[in-house]
């Protein structure tokens, strides 16, 4: 049984999530700003079809799941792959 006191956190938290994931479901101008490339920290562009965030310094994009950048350097997919329609580091 919860406390009144945890199920007021787990709502906030919740919420929180929701705020966050519409925000990052909208990725917009202001949120790539903030992101940068794990690698080199340069700035990083949406890809055509919006499901990658490109750097073109190391020439690896960063895949869009769910909505969600996956701003890591091990999943990185070498901008060559990519265009080959990899859409994870491995295979
Ligand atoms: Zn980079």
């Amino acid at each position: 049984m919860l406390s009144g006191a945890a199920r007021c956190l787990i709502r906030r938290l919740w919420r929180t999530y929701l705020l966050h994931r519409r925000y990052v479901v909208a990725i917009n101008p202001e949120l790539l700003e903030i992101l940068a490339c794990p690698k080199c920290k340069g700035p990083v562009a949406m890809v055509a079809e919006k499901d990658g965030l490109a750097c073109a310094a190391c020439k690896v994009v960063y895949p869009v799941r769910d909505d969600i950048p996956v701003m890591l350097i091990e999943e990185a997919v070498p901008a060559e792959k990519w265009a080959g329609g990899a859409r994870t580091a491995k295979g």
